[in-house]
């Protein structure tokens, strides 16, 4: 597939690991470029490498997984990207996969859960000044906080147009005063603000409320890997063609094929391609397509929003906080809110997890890591004043990484919620996944998995339609539909 005189030698090499390929080759083997090895990128791969394609992967950086990153320099796994399984239930595309691997999931929150967390099962918020939030409190806010969100269904109903869903929240507060809240309860509004923006990694007054609540949720909770996301990547990724450090600019059109050029000139050639980079890539332009992608298309790329979420990660030689889940800090405004994951509960390792998101998210990404690492432990600082410092410590940059531009996708205000169709649907011979292309799991691993068998899918038809080979061959998923194996949860 890769063009120029090392081509016919890398597919040598590649093949030579594969003799199940050249057996297949010898009878029909169609070829695909697949782009991205993430999970959108990857399911595609393993799903067409399996239905007899010859595939090659090229993948920009140095690992595998994109948004799904494990660090192991703590000495034991944390999920940098993707952490939670969201919906643990059979339903879950990812279910069967992670059930057979026997990676065990330890559930933060239950069958219950709305987007916006706010039941979560154990958590505790304190005051910037270091006094705990009564518990009582808290859970009168969260349902507040559910009823304002019912109420702003109201106002959608009545207007034409779409707006925000923070003007929609302010609208229902000047028509309610009941539901207003003062001081404390305040700033615990403004929290469970600031985890509803966490979920769409962007500020409230970016959100669509016309479209904010029509993502599809998976019953079952919210369960977190407790051995990390890689070793599911890993498994999908055996015995394929992968090209790591191989950064694509540009795809070219051809008469039916695909000339796909990577940073230093390479190029490769194959019968279709699948684009399974970031929404945040494409948006950015980094990748030239010839010709140019349709308009409707090009639209899409512009119109659907893409969030930031980063992790900072604080590793401590003992534990010092609470037994709970989630530890919170409120604020007068959403923006100073803030809240930490504690590992420990999950995965018996002392460590916190700062997660901001939206603006916050942005502009800690401006600061060097030690100072946004600081950032975090002063939040800490705050309401556990006998806090020690953290031996070790991790900071991700979704929202600048060249590799991303972004953490997941949200509906912005004022776009139609087809956007995500619109990203997936293919290009004559260039398919589309990634979790941007989910309408029914945007932003999720689940998502992006999901839509990288259906690219697969689309894209074996396509080709072998082409070639009269329909029949031939099963339809992916076909074959490897097997006995399902419960998923291990250590928290039910
Ligand atoms: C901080 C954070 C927390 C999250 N938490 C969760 C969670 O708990 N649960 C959940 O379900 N989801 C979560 N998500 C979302 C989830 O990680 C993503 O939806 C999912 O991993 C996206 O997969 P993807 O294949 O679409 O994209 P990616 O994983 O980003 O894969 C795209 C790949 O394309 C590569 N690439 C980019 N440009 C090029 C190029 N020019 N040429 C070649 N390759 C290129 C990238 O390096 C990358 O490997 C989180 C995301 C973030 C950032």
């Amino acid at each position: 597939m890769e063009s120029r005189d090392q081509s016919n030698l890398q597919l040598k090499k590649a093949s030579s690991c594969y003799s199940s390929i050249i057996e297949k080759k010898q009878t029909f083997s169609p070829s695909v470029i697949v782009i991205g090895g993430g999970f959108g990128g990857i399911a595609a791969a393993r799903a067409l490498h399996d239905a007899s394609f010859q595939v090659v992967l090229l993948e920009s950086r140095d690992r595998l997984g994109g948004r799904v990153c494990t660090d192991y320099s703590f000495g034991f796994p944390v999920d940098m990207g993707a952490s939670w399984l969201h919906g643990v239930c059979e339903e879950n595309p990812l279910a069967p996969l992670i059930g057979k691997l026997g990676l065990p999931l330890y559930r933060t929150s239950g069958d219950n859960s709305v987007l916006y967390d706010h039941d979560l099962e154990s958590y505790a918020l304190y005051d910037i000044d270091g006094k705990k939030v009564p518990q009582e409190l808290v859970t009168k806010i969260g349902d507040v906080f559910e009823s304002i969100l019912k109420e702003t269904d109201k106002v959608r109903q009545e207007l034409s147009e779409d707006i925000s869903i923070l003007e929609a929240i302010t609208i229902v507060l000047e028509r309610r005063p009941d539901l207003r809240a003062e001081g404390l309860s305040h700033k615990v509004l403004q929290w469970y603000i600031c985890r509803m923006e966490g979920w769409f990694a962007s500020d409230a007054d970016t959100i669509s409320l016309k479209y904010w609540d029509q993502e599809e949720l998976l019953s079952g909770g919210h369960g977190l890997m407790v051995r990390g996301y890689c070793p599911v990547i890993n498994t999908l990724a055996k015995g394929l063609d992968i090209r790591l450090g191989h950064r694509v600019t540009k795809i070219m059109q051809r008469h039916n094929g695909v000339k796909v050029t990577v940073e230093d000139g390479r190029t490769f050639v194959a019968d279709a391609a699948v684009v399974a980079v970031p929404l945040g890539v494409l948006k950015a332009k980094r990748i030239t397509f010839e010709p140019r992608l349709p308009e409707w298309k090009e639209t899409a790329i512009a119109d659907l929003g893409v969030g930031t979420e980063n992790k900072i990660a604080l590793h401590f030689d003992k534990v010092f906080w609470p037994n709970v889940e989630f530890l919170g800090v409120v604020a007068s405004s959403s923006y100073g809110c803030s809240y930490f994951l504690n590992l420990h509960k999950a995965t018996g390792h002392p460590v916190l997890v700062y997660m901001p998101a939206g603006r916050l998210a942005l502009d800690m990404e401006k600061m060097s890591d030690e100072a946004a690492a600081n950032v975090a432990y002063m939040q800490l600082k705050t309401i556990l004043p006998d806090a020690c410092e953290p031996i070790q410590y991790l900071v991700s940059h979704w929202g600048t990484d060249i590799n991303s531009l972004g953490s997941y996708s949200f509906d912005t205000v004022g776009k139609p919620h087809d956007l995500y169709e619109r990203l997936r649907v293919p290009v004559d011979n260039i398919f589309f996944s990634g979790e941007a292309t989910s309408e029914k799991y945007p932003g999720t691993v689940h998502g992006a998995f999901s839509t990288g068998l259906m690219a697969a899918e689309e894209c074996r038809m396509r080709v072998f339609e082409r070639y009269g080979e329909l029949g031939q061959h099963p339809a992916i998923g076909e074959e490897s539909a097997s006995v399902s194996i419960p998923l291990l949860i250590s928290r039910v």
